[in-house]
């Protein structure tokens, strides 16, 4: 399934838990929350981070059992709000780097089609320096944006903006983000769990919701769509 060499590539990723793993967003935030709280607080950094973590894991809301342990003032929805908004501490991985680094040397157009709040993408974006591969232009953010995915619209404006292109779309959720590229005949390829996702993969979903392709790893790409040396 390689595409044609003369045609214009546009391979468009997902962010979360594709081009970086959304757990290392929750570390920051978390670590972010407890230098927060600690220092407001006169509370031991590292205790508090673990208490958090321990909490998520066991399905509780981290910051309702943060806020009645420690009698805190703040209320759920303001340490959600500097959770969302904090500049987070994560980067891209040796393979993820080194395949967009590859693919725009080799004239490949890359892309971003996000589903989230603009100011939290957008952090996560500069953090990462995803800026480097990909032209503004090319992001899609679904609450600048005005549509999720799956809608059409948000995959459509890449084929507007380049026409008589292939078009690819990597991604992880199979509930919504392969059936709509798949109807428009782009070439689908799922990026598979390594034990780390925060959203699980659901299970029984019909043939439409799938990818037609599945890779452990992002560097098997290049190759996937006819880029190798
Ligand atoms: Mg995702």
């Amino acid at each position: 399934m390689m595409m044609p060499y003369s045609q214009n590539k546009v391979l468009v990723f997902d962010l979360d838990d594709t081009l970086y793993k959304e757990i290392d967003f929750l570390i920051s935030g978390y670590r972010y929350i407890s230098d927060f709280v600690s220092s407001k607080y006169g509370l031991e950094k590292s205790t508090v981070y673990g208490e958090l973590i321990d909490w998520y894991y066991s399905d509780c809301n981290p910051f309702k059992e943060l806020i009645s342990r420690y009698h805190l003032s703040e209320k759920i929805s303001t340490l959600l709000a500097i959770y969302r908004n904090h500049y987070p501490s994560i980067a891209l991985d040796y393979d993820t780097e080194d395949l967009l680094r590859r693919s725009k040397e080799k004239g490949v157009t890359l892309g971003l089609i996000t589903d989230g709040r603009g100011y939290t993408q957008r952090n996560k974006i500069r953090a990462l320096g995803l800026e480097r591969f990909i032209d503004n232009k090319n992001i899609v953010i679904s609450e600048e944006f005005g549509s999720e995915k799956p809608s059409f619209q948000n995959f459509e404006y890449f084929m507007t903006l380049y026409p008589n292109s292939s078009f690819v779309y990597v991604g992880d959720n199979p509930k919504k983000d392969f059936i709509t590229p798949n109807i428009l005949g782009w070439i689908t390829i799922m990026l598979s769990d390594d034990g780390r996702n925060i959203h699980k993969i659901p299970q029984g979903l019909k043939e439409e919701y799938q990818a037609s392709f599945r890779l452990d790893n992002l560097s098997g790409i290049i190759e996937l769509i006819g880029c190798q040396d």
